[in-house]
């Protein structure tokens, strides 16, 4: 049963109107009573307080005055045509003005009657001075003097009157209608548990508060709730995949396994890389589809752990996949893995959007009839004509540039869908795996291998570029090779082209040939040019290698043991952190040196303190989210899964686990939400299916 009262629609409210209501469902989605009362305050200001004139300071926020105001005028002509005026209390006096709606404001304000002034003061020729203050006079006064609740505003509804005052006032209005009534959506027995308020009684909190307690009280129900529901989908698509989805079984562990780790494997497996490999394999002989994260730093070594995956695979005969993001990271796969493998008879594809039509005729020939064992590849492996005979396993690197759909591509047009293994390098906050990567079960490589040297982290100012050539040849002599990284951002293209050029030149100038040798990559060259380019720097035959992020991800040359980040201030965390993977791989001492300019911002010198202080992946992760928000880290693909109302994944981290604790007990006692308890739970699901359609994509 709908509820009457929720849906409403909101013209029907006194007050709005079609016009208003309009207005309401474009500007703010509001299109209901219940739409309304969940449009909830962004802050709050406390109105029982009252300033004198001559207490005011420029810093200071919204305050409220008691006084009259003595005069008013209108001056200008045009679009310079203002009103201004003055206020007087006992202490003082404050200028007024106002650029818009002047002909209405002139008729609402009586002269020497005593009112109340509200606005934030600015200082404007030495004189305290408000724009567009409000005035309410005694006698109409509305406003309780208490905690006033401040809406979300577009200059659409001001152009309506529709500004925070008025929205607070329908609200208020829709919480005192005679048939004011709320259903609750969580069960009682967790309400009770977690001293939760009803929702009926958690909107007055939150639209009108008599307090600070009960604004927190307030919001942490509806932060409950919101958690609340995001994990039961979790908890619920999870169980549901464990029941349903059949998969493979791969119960032998074979020749393929068994003689490359006999005799192939060129190092001994540290005891995280054991530990999920042990993980993956039990989960592959479950006779469930295996849906799992694999998290590990950079260089701690995913890669041999995705070949040992791939073997048990094709011990069971089938065939795998591993997927990159680039095409530079699926070559340095193909090659990586053909060199590994080589004598073992197994056959190992390369397939990108470069591959010759040819080739690629061939290649999607021999994966349908199952000649193909390893097939390694970039997004090219998506596109519609691939089809495996038999995919047991695929591989996906570099999660975190995938969208969730494109990861089900890999899986739909087969009937037994095939073993998934995600493997990320941006280790990932806990708030963030639950909820992005919830659906996952998760293995972590939390170790990396012994012999590293620790990589020494060290920030310059630009001014200081001589000193760092002459240590870049120092290393070079010594037989290193170094990474030279400008940044590349979308916004300023052009402009960050250029200075790549330009640094290019310097540094040709600065390193000639023959003595130094020196090769660029970006964005923009065609993906053939790239590959030349990046294995010649592999081999050791460049000393330098000037780019763009593009080496960003993955790429493994254990010779290099310089990174120099230009306006490394420009830079993500979680970005400079991985560029910095890219050296210390190899038995050498390695460096990264940030540059930036002189101007550093607050953040910015948190971040690159951040990265000189620590090398543990994890805590700069964290530290990233904190500072930037869960939209930016996982870009912009996978944020919309996170569109929190209320709750916040950094401040709320605690309530996250609580909520997920709770529902993983509810939906392993009652995956179908039958019991009467849960009854609510059901109606609720329902109603998002009919409103939203399935959630189901995730995955
Ligand atoms: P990532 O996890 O960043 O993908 P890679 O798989 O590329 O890391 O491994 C980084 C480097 O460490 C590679 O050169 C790889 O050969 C090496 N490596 C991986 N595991 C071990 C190990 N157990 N002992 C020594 N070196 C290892
Ligand atoms: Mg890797």
């Amino acid at each position: 049963m709908e509820n009457r009262f929720e849906s409403t629609p909101i013209e029907y409210l006194k007050g709005v109107g079609p016009l208003r209501g309009e207005v309401l469902k474009t500007e703010l989605g509001v299109f209901t009573f219940g739409d309304l009362l969940n449009h909830f305050p962004f802050r709050y200001i406390d109105r029982s307080k009252f300033y004198l004139a001559a207490e005011l300071k420029e810093d200071m926020s919204f305050v409220q005055l008691k006084g009259k105001i003595t005069e008013i005028h209108e001056v200008g002509e045009g679009r310079s045509k203002r009103l201004t005026g003055t206020f007087t209390d006992p202490s003082g006096s404050v200028d007024l003005v106002w650029f818009k709606h002047i002909k209405w404001i002139k008729e609402t304000i009586s002269i020497n009657k005593l009112c109340i002034l509200f606005g934030k003061p600015t200082v404007f020729n030495r004189a305290f001075n408000m724009v567009h203050p409000e005035v309410e006079y005694f006698e109409t006064q509305t406003v309780a003097l208490g905690l006033q609740p401040i809406y979300n505003l577009t200059e659409k509804l001001r152009s309506h009157r529709l500004d925070s005052k008025s929205i607070s006032k329908l609200i208020i209005a829709l919480l005192q209608y005679n048939t004011y009534h709320i259903d609750d959506v969580l069960p009682e027995y967790i309400q009770g548990k977690y001293q939760l308020q009803s929702r009926d009684v958690a909107y007055q909190m939150i639209h009108a508060p008599k307090s600070n307690a009960e604004i927190s009280e307030g919001q942490r129900r509806f932060k409950f709730e919101e958690l609340f529901f995001l994990n039961l989908k979790i908890s619920g698509l999870k169980n549901k995949r464990k029941r349903d989805v059949t998969g493979f079984v791969f119960h032998k562990i074979d020749y393929l396994f068994n003689t490359f780790y006999a005799s192939h494997l060129p190092f001994d497996l540290t005891n995280a890389q054991k530990k999920v490999l042990k993980e993956i394999r039990a989960d592959m002989a479950t006779g469930k589809q295996m849906n799992r994260l694999l998290q590990g730093d950079v260089g701690s070594g995913k890669t041999i752990v995705a070949l040992l995956s791939m073997l048990i695979a094709l011990d069971n005969g089938t065939q795998t996949a591993i997927m990159a993001p680039t095409e530079i990271l699926a070559n340095q796969h193909f090659e990586n893995i053909s060199n590994l493998v080589s004598g073992l008879g197994l056959r190992v594809e390369l397939l990108t959007s470069t591959t010759k039509k040819a080739k690629k005729t061939k290649i999607l020939e021999h994966l349908l009839n199952g000649q193909i064992d390893i097939m390694i590849g970039t997004h090219a492996l998506i596109e519609k004509d691939v089809v495996f005979k038999n995919p047991g396993l695929v591989i996906i690197d570099e999660q975190h540039r995938f969208g969730v759909e494109q990861r089900a591509k890999l899986w739909n047009k087969h009937s037994t869908p095939p073993h998934v293994l995600v493997m990320t390098a941006t280790p990932i906050p806990r708030t963030l795996s639950m909820t992005i990567y919830g659906d996952l079960d998760v293995s972590k490589i939390d170790q990396i291998p012994e012999g590293r040297i620790e990589i020494k982290t060290v920030h310059r100012f630009e001014t200081k570029r001589r000193e760092l050539f002459s240590f870049l040849k120092q290393e070079i002599d010594q037989g290193r090779q170094v990474y030279y990284v400008y940044p590349l951002i979308a916004e300023s293209e052009k402009l960050d082209y250029q200075n790549l050029l330009d640094g290019y030149h310097t540094l040709k100038h600065e390193f000639p040939e023959p003595m130094y040798t020196m090769g660029m990559i970006h964005g923009k060259m065609k993906a053939k040019d790239k590959e030349i380019v990046m294995s010649a720097f592999s081999r050791g035959e460049l000393n330098m290698l000037v780019s763009t992020t593009v080496i960003e991800v993955g790429v493994n040359v254990t010779n290099a043991s310089v990174m120099v980040i230009e306006n490394s201030e420009r830079f993500g965390l979680t970005q400079l952190h991985q560029l910095r993977g890219r050296v210390g791989r190899g038995p050498y001492q390695s460096y990264c040196i940030l540059l930036s300019s002189l101007k550093l911002g607050a953040i910015a010198r948190k971040r690159l303190e951040a990265l000189i202080e620590t090398t543990d992946g994890f805590e700069i992760a964290n530290l990233d989210l904190k500072l930037r928000g869960p939209g930016d880290v996982l870009g912009t693909q996978q944020s919309g899964l996170l569109d929190l109302k209320v709750s916040d994944l950094v401040k709320d981290e605690a309530l996250l686990i609580k909520t997920r604790h709770e529902t993983d007990a509810l939906i392993q006692e009652d995956p179908l939400l039958k019991l009467p308890k849960n009854s609510r739970l059901l109606n609720w699901l329902e109603k998002q299916k009919r409103l939203k359609g399935d959630w189901g994509g995730i995955s």
